[in-house]
């Protein structure tokens, strides 16, 4: 292989070409996404940045301009890849130049999936992708701001997190029982929705939004499906992503609810692989997956990279994801099985506790609250498919590193 292209530069984008260099490889690398930044960090995007985005730091960054000069990358930012061209052998850009390459990556993520409802696009309705989207989000973030959050999934309870740091009043509106019922479940969604309502989120939880008022513009209230108004300043819609695979299914490549790839992060295109959010995988557990977690994004263009350049890779992993909402920090890793078996170290009301979910003896997920250390060993423990005795994994005088090593 002398030349590559990928299109995308953000998480998947930066890390692949890093693994590439890494690696060895001294051809040609053509970088190119569609934002005008190099590629950056989102998880402080609904954290760190709202609070303070005049001070980004630089690791916001993953690596400084310097580094992309002296490894060679041929960066092209704020320039839209419009067409996989698999005849010609390469990609096409918007100005119309075919960048031509031995092998192309696909890394492109995924955009924040609109509202259907009329008044989706007005100014105050915000969605959270981008940095552009967070810096016009915390503008509107101000103290005494009413705010209603609509979808509380990750971003939005995060989101709601931050503004109340910020001294807004928010309001959190969620079709289902609890937030993040999808990532946690119903007892531990019950528990996180506790944990908002106490930091003085109000919240419409199994309630839909039938539509906004207006005025100047603007919308000045959500309606809800009870009938309830809730008057507010701004509005931010955190209902998931839609995974951008046009390029690959305009190039006849194989989608499903992402660009399909197999263990070597292969479409089914041999010259185009694809990574990150977009990408659909194999599942840890079975089935294919699409994750949209930090980590699978980096792991992943990792393994991308070197299966370009015809190194052995085998990418199957689990989920793990982290969420910080006020003083919480939560990781989760695996799955919760449908019939699992709930077992408990610590308690839940002093919000530092790990719970496993077992099937048939088996860890499949672990979640840990305010224990991140743990969740060193719990990611280990679900890797290696570990069977674990319930009453060792709930007695706090057990050391989960034994467990782990007992069962290797
Ligand atoms: C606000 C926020 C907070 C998050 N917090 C966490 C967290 O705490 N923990 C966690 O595990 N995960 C978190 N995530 C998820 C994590 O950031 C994503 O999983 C990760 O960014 C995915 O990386 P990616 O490179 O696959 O996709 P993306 O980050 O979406 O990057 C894809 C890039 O491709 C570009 N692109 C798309 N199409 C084209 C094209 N045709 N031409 C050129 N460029 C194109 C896009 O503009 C974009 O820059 C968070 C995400 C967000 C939005």
């Amino acid at each position: 292989m002398r030349s590559v292209a990928i299109v995308g530069a953000n998480l998947a984008g930066g890390r692949a070409v890093e693994a590439l260099r890494q690696a060895g490889f001294d051809g040609r690398i053509v970088l190119i996404g569609e934002e005008p930044w190099r590629p950056y960090e989102r998880p402080p995007l609904s954290k760190e940045f709202l609070w303070d985005p005049a001070n980004v730091p630089d690791k916001f960054f993953l690596q400084d301009e310097a580094w992309y000069y002296n490894n060679h990358i041929d960066m092209r930012l704020g320039t839209r890849v419009e067409a996989v061209d698999l005849a010609a052998g390469g990609v096409r850009l918007n100005g119309g130049e075919l960048v031509v390459a031995d092998k192309v990556l696909l890394a492109t993520g995924g955009h924040a999936r609109k509202l259907n409802l009329a008044g989706a696009d007005c100014a105050n309705v915000h969605y959270l992708r981008t940095r552009d989207d967070a810096a016009r989000l915390a503008a509107d973030l101000r103290k005494g701001a009413r705010i209603v959050i609509i979808g509380m999934g990750v971003i939005g309870a995060e989101v709601a997190a931050s503004a109340v740091k910020l001294g807004c009043d928010v309001t959190a509106v969620e079709p289902l029982a609890v937030p993040m019922e999808r990532a946690l479940g119903k007892r531990f969604g019950q528990w996180l929705g506790d944990e908002h309502r106490k930091r003085g989120v109000k919240t419409h939880f199994n309630r839909g939004v039938t539509g906004f008022k207006f005025a100047n513009g603007r919308v000045s209230a959500v309606e809800l499906d009870d009938g309830t108004l809730i008057f507010c300043d701004a509005v931010v819609a955190g209902v998931g992503i839609v995974p951008a695979t046009s390029l690959a299914s305009d190039a006849g490549i194989s989608v499903n609810s992402g660009i399909i790839v197999d263990r070597q992060c292969r479409t089914s295109n041999s010259a185009v692989f694809a990574a990150g959010d977009v990408a659909e995988q194999d599942g840890f557990f079975g089935g294919h997956i699409r994750l949209e977690t930090y980590q699978n994004a980096a792991d992943q263009a990792q393994a991308a990279a070197l299966a370009m350049l015809g190194k052995e890779v085998n990418y199957c992993k689990p989920l793990w994801y982290w969420s910080d909402q006020f003083d919480l920090n939560i990781q989760f890793c695996g799955q919760i099985p449908v019939q699992a078996e709930l077992v408990l170290r610590g308690d839940m009301e002093s919000n530092a506790f790990v719970a496993f979910f077992l099937s048939g003896g088996t860890i499949d997920g672990v979640l840990t609250v305010n224990r991140a250390p743990d969740m060193g060993i719990g990611k280990r423990l679900v890797e290696r498919r570990t069977k674990a005795v319930p009453a060792q994994l709930a007695d706090p005088d057990v050391s989960l590193r034994d467990l782990l090593k007992q069962a290797s």
